[in-house]
């Protein structure tokens, strides 16, 4: 495993894990990375900044594989709990989200908060529209 600092088209950095440089190709070329910040798929390698210090670092990285493994499921359980307190106040609208994000917009629909699903490319094509969404990095499908 390999990791990269990568940075998107919006200059937002962010560090990912591949497999090899492959990897990160490949899936970069089929636009399979996203921001975390603005869902944007269009994303290179940042310029790697030297590791200087050779001090052992507090990194996640440097946990015992077992406390990882405990820090991923508190994490997820944290997410989890994230995810549903949003829903106890929002409206959800399931795969729905762009067109009923798009309807409250333009006054077509009454105004609430809403919370569904959309493609990185429909949040990206929302929020240039000036449609006020929060990307929400994970869904609780994907814990296991
Ligand atoms: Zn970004």
């Amino acid at each position: 495993m390999i990791k990269f600092s990568l940075q998107c088209e919006n200059g937002h950095e962010f560090e990912s894990w591949f497999s090899d440089s492959e990897a990160f190709n490949a899936q970069s070329e089929k636009h399979l990375i996203s921001c975390p910040l603005c869902t944007s798929t269009n994303i290179k390698k940042a310029l790697m900044t030297p590791n200087i210090s050779k001090k052992k670092s507090n990194k996640l990285s440097d946990f015992p594989a077992p406390e990882l493994a405990s820090k991923r499921r508190e994490a997820l359980a944290l997410a989890s709990q994230f995810v549903e307190r949003i829903k106890k106040i929002t409206d959800d609208v399931g795969d729905k989200f762009p067109e009923e994000a798009r309807k409250i917009h333009y006054e077509e629909a009454p105004a609430r908060p809403i919370w569904g699903t959309a493609s990185p490319e429909e949040a990206k094509e929302l929020i240039e529209e000036g449609i006020d969404v929060i990307p929400v990095p994970f869904s609780p499908k994907d814990q296991n």
